[in-house]
């Protein structure tokens, strides 16, 4: 199992030096794995002149799963688009066509009232937004700026999805379900848009080859009003790009924590990259004070989804609530009665867990 590692910008560096070491305790205890770094974003820009240079490009092709920091900084916004670290990552992800985007939104019952919602309301939480990546409204053509007829500027884009496309990502989210609680809830606009229709009908028909799992569909405006509103009635979500970049977002708030969510992105032979949502916190960079849980959590995604490690990704799940439940907090997640720790001893306290 080969690990392409990505520590970018920011606080990238010193967050995956605490994944490293869950990935060296892991190894040393008989896992196959190794890994080769690469640099990307602004770090590649300082390297090869490039956010994205060929060696990594080469790198991450040649690996199994990709491990990715965090890109950006203050020092690179004056670049020119093309330069600018975020390119690295736009640019990787349609390098490895990952079209399938796992956004988990977990409520860690020590961490409940870090939400902006009542306790009761998200305590236990653990939901799965899938959302399909390279389609859609996002990439549709054609776009552009234009001329109406009664010579006003109108700005356009087009929405579109082909079966093939729904069937790869909904595919995705049925298994992803067979493996949870075996509730899927497919999120579309089908009441107002001909793409949601369709998108509605395929993920009904391949439901068809999952009799276990419970399918049912919402309209995205009630999607975004009942994830506040209720949202332990969720396990999986599944929703194309637009909708998916909003409800994740969303979602991912009902946490109260950037520092604690893992995400993935995964192609069609389920090769992912795996990184913490949050970026690379230039304000806090070089501290020892960033949250290296949501890297952390990463490394047990990648060794779920990409490897099928179950056990090991559950070691290193176990081992991140039992720190929680003993009281360990970085400055992000602190509250009264619980032990500030910064970074490093973050990742002690995982180490000391998983041993
Ligand atoms: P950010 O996520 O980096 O930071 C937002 C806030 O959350 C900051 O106050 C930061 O200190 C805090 N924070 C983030 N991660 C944390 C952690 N692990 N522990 C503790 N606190 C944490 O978002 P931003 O400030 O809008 O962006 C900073 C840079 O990151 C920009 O250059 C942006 O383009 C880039 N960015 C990169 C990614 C990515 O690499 N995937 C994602 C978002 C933003």
């Amino acid at each position: 199992m080969k690990i392409a590692v990505l520590p970018g910008d920011g606080i990238g560096p010193e967050i995956m030096k605490q994944a490293l070491r869950v990935l060296q305790i892991l190894k040393n205890d008989g896992l196959s794995i190794e890994w080769e770094e690469g640099a990307i974003g602004g770090a590649g820009y300082d390297n090869a002149g490039d956010p994205l240079p060929s060696e990594t490009v080469a790198l991450t092709k040649q690996a199994d799963a990709v491990l990715l920091g965090a890109v950006g900084g203050p020092t690179y916004d004056c670049l020119p688009r093309a330069m600018r670290p975020e390119q690295g990552l736009l640019r990787i992800r349609k390098e490895l066509g990952l079209f399938a985007n796992l956004r988990p939104a977990v409520v860690f019952p020590e961490l409940a009232a870090a939400s902006s919602l009542k306790p009761e309301l998200v305590e236990g939480l653990d939901l799965m937004i899938l959302r399909e990546l390279t389609g859609d409204i996002y990439f549709g053509q054609p776009r552009g700026r234009r001329k109406t007829e009664a010579g006003e500027d109108e700005g356009f884009d087009t929405m579109k999805y082909s079966v093939s496309e729904i069937e790869r990502i909904a595919r995705v989210a049925f298994d992803i379900a067979t493996k949870r609680t075996g509730k899927l809830c497919s999120v579309d606009k089908a009441n107002v848009l001909d793409t949601s229709i369709l998108w509605r009908e395929v993920v009904t028909k391949i439901g068809q080859d999952y009799p276990s799992v419970e399918l049912t569909h919402m309209y995205v405006d009630n999607a975004a009003m009942q994830l506040v509103r209720e949202p332990k009635q969720f396990d999986v979500i599944l929703t194309g790009n637009i909708f998916g970049d909003i409800l994740s977002d969303e979602a991912s708030m009902l946490t109260g924590s950037i520092g604690m969510l893992p995400s993935a992105s995964m192609d069609v032979n389920r090769k992912g990259l795996f990184e913490p949502i949050h970026g690379s916190a230039p304000d806090i960079a070089g501290k020892n004070i960033a949250n290296p849980l949501a890297t952390i959590l990463s490394v047990a995604m990648m060794l779920k989804y990409t490897f099928g490690e179950t056990e090991a990704s559950d070691r290193v799940e176990t081992a991140v609530r039992a720190v929680l439940a003993k009281g360990f907090r970085t400055a992000d997640i602190h509250q009264e009665a619980t032990r500030c720790v910064g970074t490093e001893e973050m990742g002690d306290a995982v180490i000391n867990e998983m041993r």
